[in-house]
């Protein structure tokens, strides 16, 4: 079944923030994989959260607090069907992917990772999918394996089952790499993980955005994903976790709510989720990332997988034909992300007169050091497409482009 088509001119109304000017230019926004843009129906639902509705929640007895839980716990229940997950309490609210991937870093994996064994990653991790694994390597005195990926960007998966051995104990592999756009198999992976009887974690904080995505048919035990990736507010983000993984983990931070009963001599923790959810939680921010789902699943998320794949299939024609431009990452399987370099000029400087004609991308390393290094360069300029953006933004782009070379070339 074919997928409804976008009607992106009513989508972009959508956004207040693209109908303004920078540097006193029509704004073109190339940069949603650092973070989305939010509907007007989020900003509301945060303002009518604050206006009408706002208590603390699970601990009042009163009207408002029970209409501020009642809004919180939606959200949990609109995830869980987002991700497929069979129960709500495999849902747990965080910070955002970053402080998921803590957590199991933390609890499962303190609990899991001995010394000598290995936790294996792939090259194309966002600091955040390294990090948190080698702090736990340097604690417990274990290792830090790594998958390499080909010159396209895709994981060789020949190797990452190579290096499933006897000693691994967890995995943790992005299901979309910020930095190249590469969609990994993440159902295979996690078949090829599972076979060794190794638990997987997935860090979707960029495929969430733009594909439907099952926890469920993926298997895997772990999915983290960040609610400003998905057009809600900052400061929130999910944990989803197996319910066998999670009740048997210990507590990630103490504190009220995750407890059942304190004593100076011994504290009963809560059920899960609200083990892991110590002290009072972004509770608008979480009523937010509840608008931002019912925004996602109206405009239906089939048809927004479709929009951005013919996005990224024409802006990688575009860029293609610019004079001195190389895509660093083109897997077969990608995502609407194109990083890329300029003989001519530094990323920065791509970026800086980008911003000139009101055109927003990304310069640097993309919290990605590591896949700078696999490809000998410091930095790329990344433009990142999302369900509001369309040609317009691209032909901008290319044109933009064109004046760095003026400048440079
Ligand atoms: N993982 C990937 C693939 C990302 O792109 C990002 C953010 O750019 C993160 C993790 C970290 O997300 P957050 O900063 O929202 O915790």
């Amino acid at each position: 079944m074919s997928a409804a088509r976008l009607d992106i001119e009513r989508v972009r109304k959508d956004f207040p923030i693209l109908q303004t000017l920078a540097r006193g230019k029509p704004l073109v926004f190339l940069d949603s994989a650092a973070s989305a843009q939010k509907p007007q129906a989020v900003i509301d639902a945060m303002v009518d959260l604050y206006s009408r509705s706002y208590a603390n929640i699970h601990r009042g007895v009163y009207e408002l607090s029970e209409r501020s839980t009642a809004a919180f716990e939606a959200t949990r229940e609109k995830v869980r069907s987002f991700l497929g997950a069979a129960e709500t309490r495999e849902i747990v609210f965080v910070r955002g992917t970053t402080e998921a991937i803590n957590l199991v870093a933390s609890s499962f994996g303190r609990a899991r990772v001995g010394e000598g064994d290995e936790v294996l990653i792939t090259h194309m991790e966002h600091h955040s999918n390294i990090v948190p694994w080698q702090m736990l390597c340097d604690e417990k005195g274990a290792t830090l394996k790594v998958a390499p990926i080909d010159d396209d960007g895709s994981l060789i998966v020949e190797e990452f089952e190579k290096l499933l051995g006897p000693h691994t104990k967890l995995v943790a592999l992005p299901h979309v790499s910020n930095a190249l756009g590469t969609v990994n198999p993440v159902k295979d992976l996690v078949r090829r993980a599972h076979a060794k009887g190794v638990p997987v974690l997935v860090d979707g904080a960029q495929a969430v955005p733009h594909q439907r995505v099952d926890v469920r048919d993926l298997d895997c035990d772990f999915y983290a994903f960040s609610s400003h990736k998905l057009f809600g507010p900052s400061g929130v983000g999910v944990l989803y976790g197996k319910a066998e993984h999670l009740e048997a983990m210990p507590p990630y931070q103490g504190g009220g709510e995750m407890i059942l009963s304190v004593s100076f001599e011994k504290t009963i923790y809560n059920e899960i989720p609200h083990k892991f959810e110590a002290g009072t939680p972004d509770i608008a921010g979480v009523v937010g990332l509840g608008a931002a789902i019912d925004y996602v699943e109206a405009l239906g998320l089939d048809a927004i997988a479709a929009h951005d794949h013919e996005l990224l299939e024409y802006a990688t024609g575009a860029l293609s034909e610019v004079p001195g431009l190389t895509l660093v990452g083109t897997a077969p399987e990608k995502a609407a992300v194109l990083s890329f370099v300029l003989d001519c000029a530094h990323p920065h400087d791509i970026g800086t007169i980008l911003d000139q004609e009101g055109i927003a991308v990304r310069t640097g390393h993309h919290c990605a050091q590591p896949v700078m290094q696999r490809y000998g360069i410091s930095a790329t300029a990344r433009a990142s497409l999302a369900l509001y953006s369309r040609r317009e933004d691209v032909d901008a782009l290319v044109a933009g482009l064109a004046k760095v070379r003026e400048v440079f070339a």
